[in-house]
């Protein structure tokens, strides 16, 4: 059998050891220290100097704090794309509240400016305004942020951007992550760096950020002794992890580099198969970081569908998955609200996540295009 071929599997740089043995050595093994400090602060400097980041277990958690300190509670509606991972919807629920799932829109597969704005009116009209708006760039590519932002501004709507996947992706030259009132970063195993599981809260002011922390270590109030006035949570990151996400920032840019050029690859692939789409960015103001490359594959054309072509990968021990379930399709949600269209259907049935992972090498390279190759034939 062949090496497997994974979806996007962790790339470590061998830097990361030496944090977290200092991390060790010097016993600063839990929610304080040097390695903390230092990741927040490069991260900063890599989103935008004027952020404030607190660094956390999950991107999920970031994602349950920012709709806390929004104060979403029981009865309230959040919107967020029904074209995502779970994780962008579970926190609402988390919350006591409702999702409101909005489709996408075909040029960048995130959230329709349109059917944004229907829902919030409809919702409205039912007596109910959102409490937020949550905005997600899949696989890394930026949503179309004026429209959105100005829908959001219109009626007063906090966003909060889950920019889980989009580390180092900006639109109109501005990274993903510092568009909302809170952004969200992820640093799980197959994102693209990792600190073995990890996340990140954007924020925009000190205060804010204090909160976070503040939150995210059992809220415990200024006092000698165990004294506490608000529900707090357990999802900080500890410093050992924060030394992994240090030396996975010293090559944060050979990461995007690598997994553009995969976008490329791909591309150049598929560039005489009539039929098939390889998912890119729709004008120069998008940059994508191309966490995953994707591709849709039209049936009527290509007489193949992307359950075949899964298959055919699979027979090599290579990996590729379908895009997202959209969540108003997920049995968990069967009874939240969703408006659109089936843009984001279409995309489910037809597309196909391909090996995206910044350290495939030429030999993989050249099995990808083999199985291709013998496919459309
Ligand atoms: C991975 C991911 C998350 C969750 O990240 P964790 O760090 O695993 O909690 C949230 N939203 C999106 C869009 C993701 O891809």
């Amino acid at each position: 059998m062949k090496d497997k071929i994974w979806l996007s599997p962790p790339h470590l740089s061998g830097k990361e050891i030496e944090f977290v043995k200092d991390a060790f050595d010097k016993n600063w093994v839990t929610s304080i220290g040097e390695n903390i400090n230092e990741f927040e602060k490069s991260l900063q400097s890599v989103l935008r100097d004027d952020v404030e980041v607190c660094v956390l277990n999950s991107a999920t958690s970031a994602i349950h704090l920012a709709l806390m300190m929004l104060n979403v509670s029981v009865g309230d509606e959040v919107i967020t794309p029904t074209f995502s991972f779970v994780a962008s919807a579970n926190p609402i629920a988390y919350c006591g509240a409702t999702p409101v799932f909005i489709d996408s829109e075909r040029d960048t597969w995130n959230m329709c400016p349109v059917a944004l704005e229907e829902a919030i009116q409809d919702r409205i009209s039912n007596g109910k305004k959102p409490k937020a708006i949550i905005v997600v760039h899949l696989y890394g590519m930026p949503a179309k942020m004026d429209e959105i932002l100005e829908i959001a501004d219109k009626y007063e709507i906090p966003v909060i951007e889950d920019a889980a996947e989009a580390l180092g992706s900006t639109y109109k030259g501005k990274s993903c992550g510092t568009f909302g009132r809170f952004g969200i970063l992820s640093f799980n195993g197959n994102k693209i760096i990792t600190t073995s599981g990890g996340g990140a809260l954007v924020c925009h002011n000190q205060e804010d950020k204090d909160n976070a922390v503040f939150l995210s270590t059992q809220a415990r109030d200024n006092a000698p002794h165990y004294q506490h006035s608000h529900i707090g949570y357990n999802y900080r990151m500890s410093n050992i992890v924060a030394g992994i996400g240090r030396g996975q920032m010293e090559v944060l840019d050979d990461r995007v580099e690598a997994r553009r050029k995969m976008h490329d690859f791909y591309v150049e692939l598929f560039k005489d198969i009539d039929g098939v789409e390889v998912f890119s960015e729709p004008t120069e103001e998008y940059y994508s970081n191309h966490w995953l490359s994707a591709m849709v594959i039209n049936e009527k054309i290509t007489g193949r569908n992307r359950e075949e072509l899964r298959l055919a990968f699979l027979e090599d021990n290579i990996e590729s998955r379908p895009l997202w379930k959209p969540m108003h399709l997920q049995p968990v949600f069967a009874d939240a609200p969703y408006y659109g269209t089936d843009v984001a259907e279409n995309l489910f049935d037809n597309g196909l996540c391909l090996p995206s992972g910044s350290n495939l090498s030429d030999e993989d390279r050249a099995r990808i295009k083999e199985v291709i190759a013998k496919f459309f034939s």
